[in-house]
């Protein structure tokens, strides 16, 4: 027996799932939310015995996906059988109430306007040939003047720290002087820099680069949002990322717009839901398919369907419940799947230094100077043989015991030479990290894995995905830039490639210099839950998904929200970008609801 018809149903209660709730319950809409996971991570207690416990939360990933029950296949090429990745590695999707929002950095950017036009603006700027061949960059369908106030209403109820550096066109140094106008101030004032921060600043200044500390959602003093949910301040305990926020510091759903959303009365949550299909017609849907805790196939009937499962689950729904036509990257036609991206790492430099003291153990997930003079299209591409860039940082997250020992290259993994090198540096080394643009192939897509299938018999989502040169040249740019930075911060100090060995005697000693990708994707390592794309927005339904509003072209009660909408991504982390694009999605949907179906 199905359960009660609701107004809309939710797949996935993250920032996606929680945003959208809170704004359709105060709308008035009863709203079901089915979540895969549990439920506790904001019950009294939950947090107070076991906040800190890295082996627990960062190493063996408490609050993530269970590779065991679910997972991905991967392959580089079209022409390869794809994998199944048996262990989490590179990127860490969230399960439970709150899904990857309850252990995020808290990092909440916008993107520039000309990310949105991206493919126009290169033609603009660089002639149409400037693309590289099998580069599928699309414009996004939806402009940044038009997403402004879906940001400004993320940002003031997530309390978003940071200064302003485009006020409606007028530009003001100390903010970022390259992002796209905004119509107010941030809501709240940024933290002063730390010691490292504050030498960050003034080497970039001192390069003629434009310093600005980084968006937070880690809160520098208490706030109250404008729905009247009040948090306190930060106390830079240094454990954001991969742990929830026993003192709800760090904007999350489960502090924000879950708890207002219960409070209508209007939001019911059904957890351990896990959705495997959309019941529809091939016009509308009916109701969502689920495995309830106990695996038996449950059915919740509701007008509006909406997916908040991030970007793989989003797709692989989609797919399994043959909604919209699947992506062939061959024939180039149909666009479930289409342009999956990801986030370009590397071309860091890191300094070792012999007297210094940083007092790294201190930090939030989101503390950090930047600067914006390489990212987009903020600096002039001729002749440099790539296209995009990315966000330098500089940023001091804190230090924890056992994933936090870096060490010179060269040092040995154990025994007294290493322990020797963790007290020498643990205080002192420091980074400055770039985070890259990950442009759109043809050949880099999503789709149903033929081989393998989950513990519920669905097949896995297959990721064909893999480096490309335009990203190889982007990195070893980069290196450049952070390399320079690091130099007019610790001048003098001896500068080795990018491997070792390093001279132990060296008084400062940097690595850094022209950055470079691995042979291949390789997904052991962290490096962002920064996944995009597969069920994108855009204004032609035959290369798109969903509408301006995130309504699928083709079943028009289905709304499909997240990261997975973006064309390509930028050089920026996105949530910031998600989240405007929940709200935007919640307009959309309570204008169908009052319309009787449509949104006009
Ligand atoms: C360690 C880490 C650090 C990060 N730091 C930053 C940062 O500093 N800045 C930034 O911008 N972004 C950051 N991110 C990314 C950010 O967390 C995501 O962009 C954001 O959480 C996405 O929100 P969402 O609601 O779309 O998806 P999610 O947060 O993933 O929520 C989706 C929910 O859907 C549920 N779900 C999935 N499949 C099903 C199913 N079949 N049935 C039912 N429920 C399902 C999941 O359990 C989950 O609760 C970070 C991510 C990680 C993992």
């Amino acid at each position: 027996m199905a359960n009660e018809k609701a107004d809309v149903a939710i797949v996935g209660v993250g920032w996606v799932g929680g945003i959208i709730a809170a704004e359709l319950t105060k709308a008035g809409l009863d709203v079901v939310g089915l979540e895969r996971g549990p439920i506790n991570h904001r019950s009294p207690g939950y947090w107070d015995d076991q906040k800190h416990d890295e082996l627990r939360y960062a190493v063996r990933y408490e609050l993530f996906q269970n590779t065991a029950n679910e997972t991905w296949s991967l392959r580089h090429h079209l022409n390869e059988t794809a994998l199944p990745i048996r262990q989490l590695g590179s990127f860490l999707p969230g399960t439970g109430l709150g899904g990857a929002g309850v252990h995020w950095n808290g990092q909440t950017w916008r993107f520039h306007p000309r990310d949105f036009t991206i493919r126009t603006s290169a033609i603009d700027r660089y002639g149409a040939s400037a693309i590289p061949a099998g580069m599928s960059i699309q414009d996004w369908g939806v402009t940044f003047d038009e997403l402004e106030p879906y940001y400004d209403k993320f940002e003031y109820m997530a309390g978003i720290a940071g200064k302003a550096g485009n006020l409606n066109g007028k530009l003001i140094e100390g903010g970022n002087v390259f992002e796209g106008p905004r119509s107010r101030e941030f809501p709240v004032a940024p933290p002063p820099d730390t010691e490292v921060e504050a030498m960050f600043r003034k080497a970039a200044s001192g390069l003629g680069y434009h310093p600005f500390y980084g968006p937070t959602a880690n809160l520098p003093k208490g706030y109250k949002n404008p729905d009247g949910v009040a948090r306190g301040a930060c106390t830079y305990c240094g454990f954001c990322e991969r742990f929830g926020c026993e003192w709800g510091a760090k904007a999350d759903p489960t502090v924000t717009v879950i708890p207002l959303a219960l409070k209508t009365g209007k939001f019911k949550i059904i957890d351990y839901a896990n959705a495997f299909a959309i019941k529809n017609d091939g016009k509308s849907a009916q109701s969502i398919l689920y495995y309830d805790a106990m695996g038996r196939v449950q059915e919740q009937p509701a007008d509006v369907i909406v997916l908040g499962a991030f970007v793989f689950n989003n797709v692989r729904l989609l797919l399994n419940s043959k909604l919209g036509q699947p992506y062939d990257p061959v024939a180039n036609t149909g666009a479930v799947g289409r342009n999956y991206a990801y986030q370009t790492g590397g071309g860091g430099a890191t300094a070792y230094l012999s007297d210094f003291e940083f007092n790294r153990f201190m930090g939030s997930g989101a503390n950090a100077v930047c600067i914006d003079d390489f990212n987009a299209d903020n600096f002039d591409h001729t002749g440099l043989g790539f296209l995009g860039g990315g966000s330098i940082s500089l940023g001091q997250s804190g230090a924890r015991p056992i994933q936090s020992l870096a060490v010179p290259p060269g040092t040995p993994s154990f025994g007294r030479a290493w322990k020797q090198a963790i007290k020498q540096y643990y205080k002192s080394v420091v980074s400055i990290g770039f985070q890259g643009e990950s442009p759109a192939y043809q050949t880099h897509y999503l789709d149903l894995d033929p081989n393998y299938r989950d513990k519920y018999g669905q097949p896995l989502l297959r990721i064909t995905f893999d480096w490309e040169p335009n990203e190889r040249a982007m990195i070893a740019f980069a290196g450049t830039k952070t390399l320079q930075l690091m130099q007019e911060m610790v001048p003098g100090a001896t500068v080795a490639g990018m491997s070792g060995p390093l001279s132990p005697t060296a008084p400062h000693i940097i690595q850094g210099g022209p950055g470079a990708l691995p042979a291949h994707y390789d997904t052991v390592a962290y490096q962002s839950t920064h996944n995009t794309g597969g069920a994108i927005m855009g204004a032609d339904p035959s290369t798109s998904v969903v509408n301006n509003y995130l309504q699928m072209w083709d079943t028009h009660n289905v709304f499909v929200v997240g990261a997975c909408n973006f064309p390509q991504n930028a050089g920026f982390n996105p949530t910031g970008t998600v989240g405007a694009l929940a709200y935007r999605a919640a307009e959309g949907i309570i204008k169908y609801h009052k319309n009787g179906g449509s949104l006009v």
